[in-house]
């Protein structure tokens, strides 16, 4: 019995099949790219892994339209590798990592750049500039083989912005769950959002955004 009805379950497209992948959490790695690391006036050796983390319900799924962000002039894309977890674990050795994926998928960890350097500044949270609503889209998730390597890309208006490759993560995907799992218990349903190469930048209204990773399903959306 809930006072109100609750809110819907969150739950991701999985390629191919009628099954859906069911969200828990949404859990996100910074400047995880030597060159975006540098765009962003940082030194890649010497900064270890951030983590962040999303609300499930700013899950946006391909082909959307979305609302420009409110309280930002300055929205920035980001499109990343997504890791799903289906095998939960806690201290998770980095041998044994990818037998807790389920699959992985295309993300944009859209960003209000203006607010998250605001809170850089201040040495405070960046909630405010990461974990607003519809700041998650995501391509359906694919089964199948671990992506060690292969373009990672996003187009604006089919403008290439960012044409990266997976091969220059710092962190790699077993050293990711590995170390989120020292801090949390991954739980089956959880997503990690990897990091971005070079290239962000703003995205406005009207604008389409496209992008990709090789092997896995495309992730379309526009801006409102
Ligand atoms: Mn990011």
């Amino acid at each position: 019995m809930f006072a109100f009805e609750p809110p819907p379950p969150v739950s991701v497209a999985i390629a191919g099949e009628g099954a859906r992948f069911p969200v828990r959490r949404i859990f996100c790695v910074g400047r995880n790219y030597a060159d975006h690391v540098r765009e962003m006036g940082g030194d890649a050796k010497s900064e270890p892994p951030i983590f962040f983390t999303k609300p499930a319900d700013a899950l946006v799924e391909s082909g959307a339209a979305i609302a420009y962000a409110q309280n930002t002039s300055n929205l920035h894309f980001e499109v990343e590798l997504v890791i799903a977890i289906g095998k939960s674990g806690c201290e998770i050795a980095e041998a044994k990592a990818l037998s807790h994926v389920f699959g992985y998928g295309v993300g944009v960890d859209l960003t209000r750049r203006d607010r998250q350097n605001e809170m850089k500044k201040a040495g405070a949270p960046w909630d405010i500039g990461k974990a607003f609503d519809q700041s998650a889209p995501i391509g359906a998730i694919a089964r199948g083989p671990h992506p060690l390597a292969g373009r990672i890309w996003l187009s604006v208006n089919g403008e290439i912005k960012q044409d990266g490759d997976l091969a220059q993560m710092i962190w790699s995907v077993p050293e990711i769950i590995a170390a989120l799992s020292r801090s949390w218990e991954l739980r089956a349903g959880d997503l990690i959002y990897s990091g971005t190469p070079a290239g962000v930048g703003p995205i406005v209204p009207g604008d389409a955004v496209a992008c990709g990773i090789d092997g896995l399903p495309d992730l379309r959306f526009s801006i409102l």
